[in-house]
């Protein structure tokens, strides 16, 4: 999952739509905490681990968890932590707590889906504290507005046929959300098709424009253009079914190459090119570069946090939200 912080940006890898729930066996109620929920393991990596005196938690490498702590034999830390718990670190990282309960109570839902999704017996772990899966930090990232939204939505989770529903959700969506298979190629998924989105328009990266000079742009693909020459233009080839190029043509004094719309994207910066819902690309030859118009910012790939935001000041609710980004999915209890 490619995450940026605060609400931006983040690819929730669509794995498998089913995971068993009877799979789940090893991921049973943390002994001590007396609790129902599920017990999660996070593997935070080497360091130092130390139970608080107080019996609350523990500290890794300085900062305060919840739940407790096992070793496995080559030294790595995991933190084994209540979901619910783990969520109240995850949400306010995900979304900003300052915006409304509605649109926190949906990515609540949306991160406890995904990382049920994820839960691996099979494995020492079911996820990193990173954006490959979710940022998390431990208790300083918790905040009373995102504990609200997790204890509001406790157990919700997003279901499709007779398992999990794949979750992904990205900042600004810029007014069509977009195909999981186009983002990622893999199987189609009926709720993540894309939609047209009219609640995002006040996300600051609703629409931008990105200047890139081109012999920065020459510099990345300098291995594709090699024989071509000299870059001197660059245009979208084709678009998918939401609008976003699918490739771009790099245009050079010999000859062209063509690099695909994702590489194009990380290849000059995800928070350059903040989506691939290219409204205009013109080349400019008195500044030797190119300008390029866009709107969004992330994948656009299921629920778009921004419009989220936006049906929840409209007087919507998480269910509205998640309804309307994953349609056909249903809300229900793990
Ligand atoms: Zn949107």
């Amino acid at each position: 999952m490619t995450r940026m912080r605060r609400g931006t940006f983040i690819a929730l890898a669509a794995a498998t739509a089913a995971y068993p729930r009877k799979a789940r066996t090893q991921t049973d109620a943390d002994p001590a905490s007396g609790s129902a929920a599920p017990a999660l393991r996070v593997l935070l990596g080497r360091g130092d681990a130390t139970p608080d005196p107080g019996g609350n938690g523990f500290s890794f490498n300085g900062r305060a968890y919840r739940g407790s702590f096992t070793r496995e034999p080559d030294g790595s830390v995991v933190n084994v932590v209540d979901l619910e718990q783990y969520l109240y670190a995850v949400v306010p990282h995900e979304m900003p707590p300052s915006w409304p309960p509605a649109a926190l109570q949906a990515q609540a839902i949306c991160a406890r889906t995904y990382v049920l999704q994820r839960s691996n017996p099979r494995r020492a772990y079911d996820v990193v504290p990173s954006e490959a899966d979710q940022v998390y930090g431990g208790m300083a990232a918790e905040s009373p507005a995102g504990r609200f939204a997790v204890d509001a939505t406790a157990g919700q989770v997003m279901r499709f046929d007779n398992g999990y529903a794949s979750i992904a959700y990205s900042s600004c969506c810029g007014g069509h959300t977009e195909a999981s298979a186009d983002a990622w190629g893999g199987a189609f998924f009926p709720y993540l098709a894309g939609i047209v989105c009219p609640y995002c328009m006040q996300s600051p990266n609703y629409r931008w424009t990105a200047t890139v000079a081109l012999q920065d742009i020459a510099q990345r693909f300098g291995q594709q253009l090699a024989a071509a020459g000299t870059l001197q233009s660059v245009r979208v080839v084709d678009l998918d079914a939401s609008g976003r190029a699918r490739t771009f043509e790099l245009m050079a004094d010999r000859g062209s190459t063509v690099v695909k719309g994702s590489a194009f994207r990380l290849g000059l910066g995800p928070r350059v090119v903040r989506s691939l819902l290219i409204t205009g690309l013109r080349s400019d030859a008195s500044s030797q570069s190119v300008v390029i118009d866009g709107g969004g910012l992330g994948h656009g790939v299921g629920m778009c946090q921004w419009g989220a935001r936006g049906m929840a000041q409209a007087g919507r609710n998480a269910r509205d939200v998640l309804a309307f980004y994953f349609p056909g999915t249903e809300i229900g209890r793990d």
